[in-house]
């Protein structure tokens, strides 16, 4: 059953910690998937596009980027929700974009922030399959935004 958490601000330590790493014995635990299913409904009610374990005070490398069109992203492009657990970025493009950011850890603060344009992103799902996906442009941004997350890093360092 999925629950509403709630999400640490700025300024809580937990935010600056560097995240474990899932580990082989979590992958496809009951656990894991309860803590996705709530991470995915407390982003789904505060309109985010994505989300990292850490905000909802568990220091673990899991995050789910969403893009869709929302009150708070009216122009962010359809996807369906992917959950990462241990994601890596394994090459990104030189060419940097600037763009616009917001943080459900970060009430009423957006900044312009310079993201690779283009990654490529070594992943596994819940069950633990490895996956190789590559993302351009805001679902790109998303992962950047995400997996700086699990290294204790907020948007508002990068502006
Ligand atoms: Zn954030």
């Amino acid at each position: 059953m999925a629950t509403i958490l709630p999400v640490a601000q700025l300024g809580e330590e937990i935010l600056a910690l560097v995240a474990a790493p899932v580990t082989e014995s979590e992958f496809a635990s009951e656990w894991l998937e309860i803590l996705s299913q709530s991470m995915q409904a407390t982003m789904l009610l505060r309109n985010g596009v994505g989300i990292a374990a850490p905000q909802i005070y568990v220091s673990k490398r899991l995050i789910i980027v969403a893009s869709r069109p929302n009150l708070r992203y009216p122009d962010a492009p359809n996807m369906d929700a992917i959950v990462m657990i241990n994601p890596e970025i394994t090459k990104r493009s030189i060419q940097m974009v600037l763009g616009e950011e917001g943080c459900l850890s970060v009430p009423d603060e957006r900044g312009q922030v310079a993201r690779a344009d283009q990654i490529s992103v070594q992943y596994f799902t819940l069950a633990g399959e490895k996956i190789y996906q590559d993302f351009s442009g805001f679902p790109a941004r998303i992962v950047q935004h995400e997996i700086d997350h699990l290294d204790g890093i907020l948007f508002v360092e990068r502006i």
